[in-house]
């Protein structure tokens, strides 16, 4: 058996506690009323020790570092002390037919308690041997998995959605988890996936017995239900028509919108732009850049540094406009030089119109 705990040998005090549940709270977008409730919740899963089994099917395990990537006290680190994660293959320290009696006693041990956690795609073309684990095909194990799961989460875009491992021509038919076995799955995606995310997930389980509010694909909308466009540092320029033009390039007075760059912030739906990311330093578009969608289920078929239809005629508009507004500068600039002349012309045909009217006389009288 193997629990997460042992990574983290750490001591919490009673005020870090109220500290970690209000920072929940934040996190799960509740106000700083929950926090008693959320304390309580967290007192009863401290001693609960909620069961995980986590397995690791087609990726680059970046979404297991994303997770464990964090500072203390983070709330990932925080909440992972009091999980229990009954089988992981990327972090657990046993290996072999040890590693899978793990498995199966957990299985046994935990039926419908367990929260199943996928990370990367699921290989299932030709009865999926293209990825086995103990001389069984993931595909398989992935299903009895599920069988005996409380709750099925896929963490990170390719056991949500298929992600790079299931990209043309897709050799080994990559599937997402959901593909595979089909009712309630929650999806997690991102390359990577934010810790948080999982995190928040998971406790809102904990704390409410059912899982969060899902959006058309399969994600919590408490982490997923706004574009990234709304809240971006970046927005101004955006609104303004000042594209950069190439990577990296700052524009004098404004931080330049990377839309004519690929950016895919207008329809991708994450909270990346006030959650950020590596403890809160940043995220993808204020390091200059352009956002790739990832979170999404065309990640990562499309095209990355061409703008999106949806920009390209925001662009081409405002270029339209530039256009217009510069042919009516010079417009309005050649009018009034017309007006002037017009008008220094007509003054002329007056004061000559005078001359003539004032010889004319001088020459009657
Ligand atoms: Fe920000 Fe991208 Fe939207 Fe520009 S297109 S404002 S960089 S999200």
């Amino acid at each position: 058996m193997f629990e997460i705990n042992r990574m983290f040998k750490k001591k919490f005090t009673r005020r870090d506690f109220l500290k970690y549940s209000s920072s929940l709270a934040i996190l799960l977008g509740l106000s700083e009323m929950y926090v008693p409730q959320i304390a309580s919740a967290l007192e009863q899963i401290v001693s609960k020790k909620q069961p995980v089994i986590w397995l690791n099917g087609a990726a680059c395990t970046g979404c297991t570092v994303s997770f464990a990537n964090t500072d203390y006290p983070s709330v990932a680190e925080l909440v992972l002390d009091r999980l229990s994660v009954k089988y992981m293959e990327t972090l657990m320290a046993a290996s072999g037919e040890v590693a899978e009696k793990a498995l199966e006693d957990a299985i046994q041990q935990f039926k419908g308690k367990y929260v199943m956690v996928v990370e990367g795609a699921i290989p299932t073309k030709d009865d999926g041997i293209y990825l086995t684990v103990a001389g069984e095909p993931f595909v398989n194990k992935v299903r009895k998995v599920a069988e005996g799961a409380a709750y099925h989460i896929a963490m990170g875009t390719c056991a949500s959605f298929g992600g790079i491992p299931a990209a043309d021509p897709n050799p080994t038919g990559c599937k997402g988890l959901k593909d595979v076995i089909g009712g309630t799955v929650v999806n997690i995606p991102g390359c990577p996936a934010h810790p948080d995310w999982l995190v928040g997930t998971i406790v809102n389980i904990l704390l409410f017995g059912k899982v969060p509010e899902l959006d058309q694909y399969g994600r919590p909308k408490l982490f997923y239900g706004r574009v990234i466009h709304e809240n971006c540092p970046r927005r101004g320029g955006y609104e303004q028509g000042r594209f950069i033009k190439k990577l990296g390039e700052e524009l004098p007075d404004i931080e330049g919108c990377m839309g004519a760059k690929g950016c895919r912030g207008p329809v991708t739906s994450a909270d990346c732009p006030h959650r950020l990311w590596n403890s809160g330093v940043s995220f993808c578009i204020a390091a200059s850049a352009p956002c790739h969608g990832c979170v999404e289920p065309s990640f990562p078929q499309q095209s990355f540094y061409e703008p999106i239809p949806e920009v390209a005629k925001t662009i081409k508009a405002g270029e339209t406009d530039q256009k217009k507004s510069a042919i009516g500068t010079f417009g309005a600039s050649l009018g009034g030089a017309l007006a002037g002349a017009a008008a220094a012309a007509g003054g002329l045909y007056f004061a000559n119109e005078k001359a003539k009217h004032k010889a004319e006389k001088t020459e009657g009288v």
